[in-house]
């Protein structure tokens, strides 16, 4: 397996492209935004620059690892040769159920369809395909060239080969692949979700402000980030997606989104990706708390 195609350049895709073709591997880069391809080997290229700085890899590494990407528009060009593809595009439903369709018919029939989904079913995706027992879930961690952990989501029919293979190839990479089974938000986002949920909650009822309430999680809990800058760098609107889905795949109102959550995000305060969230990012990378707003 040499050549891996990654659909989506977004947070999540450029650090995956990055991560594989640091490894060695031909990594075929997939976004249907100009812009985002852009932007996502802007990323890779920045990130490849501090760790030259910090003497973790040398000028030549970064440059083969820049090599070994190319970037496509479509997502049926640059899948012809993949021995797997990993999918990061947005986290919609449709969106991906869409794509696995295109996917399979567009790739050879022995390619490994993964997908990075934070909390959509992976046998609901596979469903659409006409190779259900190849479909997994690869869920990397943001951000991806750093965290360790690799989340492997067994749908119902993903076949121990492929499961295992997905194992081994996440190893080759320097991570701890981790196997779970596929209900909504697997175990990560079940976990964190409610617990980003719950600190949206305690700002909305009026309880602490920002400050106070990350400044709680970091001190007293050792968090290395507060929950609401974690939201912020994950971004409102995946935080509100993975949230949805656990809502409706368990019809369990504790899974709610917080109003204040759905009203960022109907605002377009994203987080970091677009500027402002619960801090605004506009002036530099440091956050500021976006004090008018939740005081
Ligand atoms: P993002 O919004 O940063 O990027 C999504 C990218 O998908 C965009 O560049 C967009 O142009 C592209 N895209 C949309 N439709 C496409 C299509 N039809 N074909 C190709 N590209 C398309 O999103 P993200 O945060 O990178 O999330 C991607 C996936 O990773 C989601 O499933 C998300 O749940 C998951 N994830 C996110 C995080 C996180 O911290 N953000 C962590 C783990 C997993």
């Amino acid at each position: 397996m040499k050549n891996i195609a990654v659909i989506g350049a977004g947070t999540m895709g450029n650090g995956i492209a990055h991560t594989f073709a640091q490894s060695g591997f031909k990594v075929q880069l997939i976004d249907i935004s100009e812009d985002s391809l852009k932007k996502g080997l802007a990323t890779i290229t920045k990130n490849l620059d501090r760790m030259v700085a910090k003497e973790k890899i040398s000028e030549a590494d970064k440059a083969n690892t820049l090599g070994n990407i190319t970037t496509f528009t479509s997502v049926t060009e640059g899948v012809e040769y993949a021995g797997l593809v990993v999918e990061a595009a947005t986290e919609n439903l449709d969106l991906k159920l869409k794509i696995f369709k295109q996917l399979d018919e567009a790739c050879p029939e022995d390619t490994i369809l993964a997908t990075n989904t934070s909390s959509i079913s992976i046998t609901q995706i596979a469903a659409v395909t006409s190779r259900p027992s190849m479909v997994i879930g690869m869920h990397f961690m943001n951000p991806v060239p750093i965290m360790k952990l690799v989340e492997i989501i067994r749908g119902y029919n993903t076949s121990d080969v492929v499961t295992n293979t997905i194992m081994e190839l996440s190893k080759t990479l320097g991570k701890v692949p981790t196997e779970v089974n596929d209900y909504p938000g697997f175990v990560a986002n079940r976990i964190l979700m409610p617990m980003l949920n719950e600190a949206i909650e305690t700002l909305y009822n009026g309880v602490a402000g920002v400050n106070e309430i990350d400044t709680v999680m970091k001190l007293g809990m050792a968090h290395p980030m507060g929950p609401l800058q974690l939201a912020d760098f994950i971004g409102l609107d995946v935080c509100l997606s993975i949230l949805n889905v656990m809502y409706d795949g368990f019809k369990n109102p504790k899974y709610a989104p917080c109003p204040l959550l759905v009203n960022m995000v109907n605002a377009g305060k994203l987080g970091i990706k677009s500027g402002e969230g619960f801090y605004d990012y506009s002036k530099s990378r440091k956050a500021e708390t976006v004090a008018s707003q939740f005081s």
